[in-house]
């Protein structure tokens, strides 16, 4: 089938919804699941609107979560009819994550947290328990990858997981070649059921973007017309579309979004190393106490 347009857009009714936390699980230790659930999953009457039920399309469509100042009420926008109007002053304290499963019939959506200890959904995250309640709003927009493409390719760090992994899922049974590769801390890191992924880990003595970069770009690619699919820290998306020029994907065909932005600062790389020293230090205890058992 030739590649006959580019990603579609859909648009999707934005609607705020107040929802619970039903269980968490450990993915890997830096990745945690949050399986969400509540009446407001279904259609629901909030400001004198009737709201339609929670709907995703697409399988990088996310959602914002929103958290409050800390012994504070959180900062919400409000539902207007197909739209939210944002406050200013205070504005709403909101981030983004991916939706990595939505099940209807059992009520149940789930989002995949890297819990990288330094942020309020991070740690909202890392301390998640059941009955906890968090507000929602989205998806907005769902994209639908172009039709006929020849092979897919996808790359990111660990925040592009869900995403990677719901590409995944869709994808079974499809006769799209499709290649996946994530950047993660090391092999604790990597999820085994998701199947075919290439797994490229961190260095202490190279940066993240290249390292990455060059996984993709060692792979060889059948030359014909494939689908890129980008997203992750912003130093690494720039990377990678650096990548996608290299090997001739044309704009139409190359989906990219930075999902987050490293501190650039001496504090940033300072952080880092010292993040990479304890997280060596403990592996290394894990090595320790498994030998001595
Ligand atoms: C469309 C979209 C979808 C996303 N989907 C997901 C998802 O499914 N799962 C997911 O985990 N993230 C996802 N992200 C990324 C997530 O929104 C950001 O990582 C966000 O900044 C986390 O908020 P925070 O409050 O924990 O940290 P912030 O308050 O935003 O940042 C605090 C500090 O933490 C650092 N930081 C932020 N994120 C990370 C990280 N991942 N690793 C290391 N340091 C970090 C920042 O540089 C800063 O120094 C998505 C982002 C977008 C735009």
């Amino acid at each position: 089938m030739p590649v006959t347009s580019a990603s579609r857009r859909l648009d999707l009714p934005i609607v705020l919804r107040k929802l619970s936390v039903l269980r968490t699980a450990e993915v890997t230790p830096r990745m945690r699941r949050i399986t969400l659930g509540g009446e407001q999953l279904g259609p629901f009457s909030a400001s004198g609107f009737d709201l339609p039920a929670f709907t995703t399309r697409g399988a990088d469509d996310y959602v914002k979560l929103f958290f409050p100042e800390p012994g504070a009420e959180p900062v919400l926008p409000e539902q207007h009819d197909g739209h939210l109007h944002w406050p200013r002053k205070p504005a709403p304290i909101a981030r983004a994550y991916t939706i990595r499963r939505f099940d209807a019939d059992a009520g149940e959506l789930d989002l995949d947290f890297v819990v990288h200890g330094h942020g309020i959904a991070g740690n909202w995250a890392r301390d998640a328990k059941p009955g906890d309640e968090i507000h929602l709003a989205g998806p907005k927009v769902s994209t639908i990858p172009p039709e006929g493409a020849s092979w897919w390719l996808l790359a990111g760090d660990e925040t592009a997981l869900p995403a990677i992994g719901h590409y995944l899922d869709d994808a079974r049974g499809s006769s799209t070649p499709l290649h996946a590769f994530v950047l993660v801390d090391g092999p604790a890191e990597e999820q085994r059921e998701l199947d075919g992924v290439h797994w490229v880990h961190r260095r202490s003595d190279a940066d993240d973007a290249l390292v990455l970069a060059e996984a993709v770009r060692a792979h060889s690619l059948p030359d014909s017309d494939g689908w890129m699919w980008i997203a992750g820290e912003a130093g690494i998306v720039r990377e990678l579309r650096a990548v996608a020029k290299q090997l001739g994907i044309p704009k139409p065909m190359l989906d990219a979004s930075g999902y987050w932005r490293a501190d650039s600062g001496a504090l940033g790389r300072i952080r880092a190393l010292r993040d990479r020293a304890v997280e060596s230090l403990d592996h290394r205890r894990h090595e320790h106490v498994a030998a001595a058992h």
